[in-house]
């Protein structure tokens, strides 16, 4: 089958012919790829740029940890998962055997795996699971909506941390995928303020705006960011800043702004140390939390959204593509002239 894998430490991915990964061992699916999305962090391992050195000793491993499909085969010891179930799965789960998984923390675990970076993903006909990372989905779910699961449940999660609650004035710094989601899980919480910022980002930020966005701003067109924001909340604060650029300068544009007691979340993979003025953080009791990742029960939460109100996330997708366009694709993030771009690497449609 064809697959998109980072075979060596350097910048690229290549379209390789592999063997099928086989029949699904114990505890584990096998999955029929309908959709997979290009990430950011995709787009980091692609360009080779730092932070994701961790794969180093992996490679070569198929990337894609964004996707929906069909379970082809069920292995032994599987229970509740059936041939033909239409799924999506969190890419990154525990080991289920060290005493935090034990305890009922995997997200905590220091052992866990990522599909599609440390083990082989979805970009490819079939990708082999653990039955434990599978998050079963409607019939009826549109399938390239679905492979947006992961990186909405991130968003998700990150508004969660930053508890966003109605009547809030939010500041996202970062139109990518991850800064969309969480406009659009600030504005499911009842934020009335919605404001993402971007830096020559006209087609991400027209995205943004279709997703719950109050208010853009392109630093492209504005050299200060403080006063544009003022401009859009009628001279209010932010209540909750969230920063996805993994720019370390955006985290005092963010504090900048923030009100006393606020919280900044940042949720961006920096590949530098950012300095940060402690006394004013302690002054105007500002708090810095760190969102990653999503948690179980944030992802039953938005398979049901997907399929109550598809239309409220369709925008993010920009672009469908076969696998074999895959590196056009990449392209495409990489100039970010799009927003979500979306691979099926089966029969269109499957
Ligand atoms: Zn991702
Ligand atoms: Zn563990």
């Amino acid at each position: 089958m064809l697959a998109l894998r980072k075979t060596a430490p350097a910048p690229g991915l290549s379209l390789d012919e592999v063997p099928e990964p086989g029949r699904p061992g114990s505890g584990e699916v096998l999955i029929e790829v309908a959709a997979a999305g290009i990430c950011g962090s995709d787009v980091h391992v692609y360009d080779w740029t730092g932070s994701y050195e961790f794969m180093r000793s992996r490679l070569p491993v198929t990337m894609g940890h964004e996707f929906s499909g069909r379970i082809a085969a069920v292995g032994p010891e599987v229970s509740g998962l059936a041939e033909g179930d239409l799924v999506s799965a969190i890419p990154t789960i525990g080991c289920m055997k060290c005493t935090t998984c034990a305890a009922g923390f995997p997200q905590r675990c220091n052992f866990r795996r990522t599909i599609g970076l440390t083990s082989d993903g979805a970009f490819a006909r079939f990708v082999r699971v653990s039955a434990l990372a599978c998050v079963p989905l409607r019939e009826g779910t549109d399938p390239v909506l679905a492979a947006l699961m992961e990186p909405l449940c991130v968003g998700d999660n990150a508004a969660d941390v930053g508890a966003v609650t109605s009547g809030d004035i939010v500041l996202v710094l970062g139109p990518g995928t991850i800064g969309q989601a969480i406009a659009r899980a600030a504005a499911w919480r009842g934020a009335t303020t919605v404001v993402v910022v971007g830096l020559n980002d006209r087609v991400r930020l027209a995205t943004a705006r279709q997703i719950g966005a109050t208010h853009t701003i392109d630093l492209a067109e504005t050299a200060d960011l403080s006063a544009s924001f003022l401009a859009a909340t009628g001279g209010r604060q932010a209540d909750v800043v969230f920063e996805a650029t993994g720019h370390p300068s955006s985290i005092n544009q963010g504090l900048a702004v923030l009100r006393k007691d606020g919280v900044l979340v940042t949720a961006g993979i920096h590949a530098q140390p950012a300095a940060i003025d402690l006394t004013a953080l302690v002054r105007n009791r500002q708090q810095i939390r760190g969102a990653h990742a999503s948690r179980r029960s944030g992802w039953d939460v938005m398979a049901r959204r997907l399929y109550e109100t598809p239309e409220a996330v369709r925008p993010f997708v920009s672009m469908v593509l076969g696998l074999e366009h895959a590196l056009d694709g990449f392209e495409h993030s990489r100039a970010r002239d799009v927003s979500k771009v979306v691979l099926q690497p089966g029969p269109v449609g499957g």
